[in-house]
């Protein structure tokens, strides 16, 4: 994947990063790392060792499944993002899940549309939950797809470009539709 040129990276641990996007109420931590890395292409585990962040990820590719950050690291993302540290202990995290997990789920209909900004795309909070099984918002069965593909995505416009040959696969006919969902 295209990265930056780390001697002209825009990503330093000592200062602020140029950009970061502000998180929505609805996403969930993870989503909204890897939404930051996305903005500066690069890896999700890569943006972290660029910023010194440590996500406790002993294999990085589970950033999406992030859990709560020590509070030395909240400082420093707050440092980093310019995001109070109030704000970014309120992100909520992907709750806890029993057993494997085979798939990850999201709505179709609300994956593309973030109503506070429609140029930013979000992972919602509600589709990490083992608890439910349909759209709070469209009462939709949520949409699947396989682990291994979600954890394969290095940040989350890989993520949304995966939803997006889901979602063609499924209008298409080429997989078909999920009747419900697996547990
Ligand atoms: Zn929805």
């Amino acid at each position: 994947m295209l990265t930056w040129n780390m001697s002209h990276s825009p990503i330093s641990s000592q200062r602020p990063l140029p950009f970061a996007p502000r998180p929505f109420e609805a996403e969930v931590l993870g989503g909204w790392i890897g939404r930051i890395a996305s903005r500066y292409r690069m890896s999700v585990p890569a943006f972290a060792t660029a910023c010194e962040l440590d996500l406790q990820m002993p294999d990085g590719c589970e950033w999406l499944l992030m859990r709560k950050l020590k509070p030395q690291m909240v400082v420093r993302l707050a440092a980093l993002t310019r995001i109070s540290v109030e704000r970014i202990h309120d992100i909520p995290v992907a709750p806890p899940w029993e057993g494997p997990r085979p798939y990850f789920f999201y709505c179709a209909r609300c994956v593309f549309l973030n109503p506070l900004d429609v140029a930013a795309p979000i992972w919602r909070r509600e589709w990490l939950d083992q608890n439910m099984s349909a759209c709070p918002t469209h009462g939709d069965e949520f949409q699947t797809l396989r682990a291994s593909r979600v954890l394969a995505c290095k940040n989350l416009d890989m993520l949304l470009v995966l939803v997006s040959r889901n979602e063609h696969d499924l209008r298409y006919g080429v997989i078909p539709p999920r009747a419900s969902r697996i547990h």
